[in-house]
């Protein structure tokens, strides 16, 4: 799809002070109009397409007459094969209309095609930045629907449709399921509202942690947390005396400690995160030296250890170990 889109931003009929010149050579017609469409936004001047057909294009100034004679005359040479200017008359003496309002020859092909790169590398890159690089280089203000379809344009073009990706996804999943036995997969599938995902880890023999079931879903939401607590203990970790350590976000610990919750005691036991301790630890006391006792203490393998490290820590501030009591343990 990319070699479709083979002007090169910056090319000389953008620079204003640049002319077309006779004998100049483009390599097919897409580029000639490109060319002569971009001459034209840049300077703010309406043309009008006299002729376009395999082997020819002209083009003139649509208030062509007396006051202003711009126009072009471009053809296929065989020997070449090349798009060749033969006759040329300007630049255009009508000059600027006014320059700021919409072109109607930028339209959001055009738009696309200037985009393109910027939308390929982000794909999320929203429509008000777009806007502002769309402004910067042409010259005039656009609506935001000309941009959006534009960009529309664009990802159509690198992704093809929305609809086609999300009908392979079964496919895609199918063979997931064929080839990582006890892969098990459920989709369900709601109105588009924005999205976040949850990840949940395993921890192989070789001390590598690696994802074991994930979720994509409209946000940090109980309904979200609802829906994938309950397909984890159902399908993925139905076991007695699981451990749970989980981040605390808000959410996810009233769906954990819900009264119909199998993810309590006697069910599974909640932890906390040695970052979530740590970096709570950094906002209540901001002292970097201490920091590195609790890690020290949070990571010990055996309890014997433990009172060491808590009697230091008494020692130095006691506001830090009645902190670390009051913390709820696991339940
Ligand atoms: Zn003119």
């Amino acid at each position: 799809m990319t070699s479709e889109w083979s002007f090169t931003q910056g090319g000389p009929e953008e620079d204003l002070r640049n002319e077309f010149k006779v004998g100049q050579h483009f390599r097919n017609k897409k580029e000639v109009m490109l060319a002569v469409k971009t001459y034209n936004i840049k300077r703010a001047v309406e043309y009008k397409i006299v002729c376009s057909d395999q082997c020819r294009y002209s083009a003139q100034c649509i208030q062509f007459g007396p006051g202003c004679n711009w126009s072009i005359h471009i053809s296929y040479r065989r020997k070449v094969e090349k798009w060749e200017v033969r006759i040329y008359t300007g630049p255009p003496k009508c000059m600027q209309t006014s320059i700021g309002q919409d072109h109607c020859r930028l339209d959001s092909k055009m738009i696309s095609q200037h985009i393109f790169t910027m939308v390929k590398t982000y794909p999320t890159i929203s429509i008000k930045v777009l806007q502002g690089g769309v402004e910067n280089h042409f010259g005039y203000k656009v609506s935001n629907r000309k941009v959006w379809l534009a960009k529309q344009i664009v990802i159509v073009s690198i992704y093809r449709d929305w609809k086609e990706s999300y009908n392979e996804l079964p496919r895609w999943l199918f063979a997931m399921q064929m080839y990582l036995p006890g892969t098990w997969v459920q989709l369900v599938t709601q109105p588009w509202l924005g999205s976040a995902d949850f990840v949940i880890f395993h921890r192989d023999g070789n001390a590598n942690i690696l994802p074991i079931a994930f979720a994509v879903v409209e946000g940090e939401i109980n309904e979200a947390w609802s829906f994938f607590l309950s397909y984890l203990r159902q399908h993925v970790t139905p076991q007695p005396g699981v451990l749970v350590i989980s981040d605390k976000h808000k959410s996810i610990d009233g769906k954990l400690n819900a009264n119909d919750s199998l993810w309590r005691p006697p069910h599974a036991f909640q932890l906390f995160c040695t970052r979530y301790i740590v970096a709570n630890f950094i906002t209540h006391f901001k002292n970097k030296n201490l920091k590195k006792v609790l890690i020290n203490a949070v990571y010990l393998k055996s309890q014997r250890e433990f009172p060491h490290y808590f009697g230091y820590l008494r020692g130095e501030n006691e506001a830090i170990t009645r902190w670390l009591e009051e913390m709820p343990s696991s339940q």
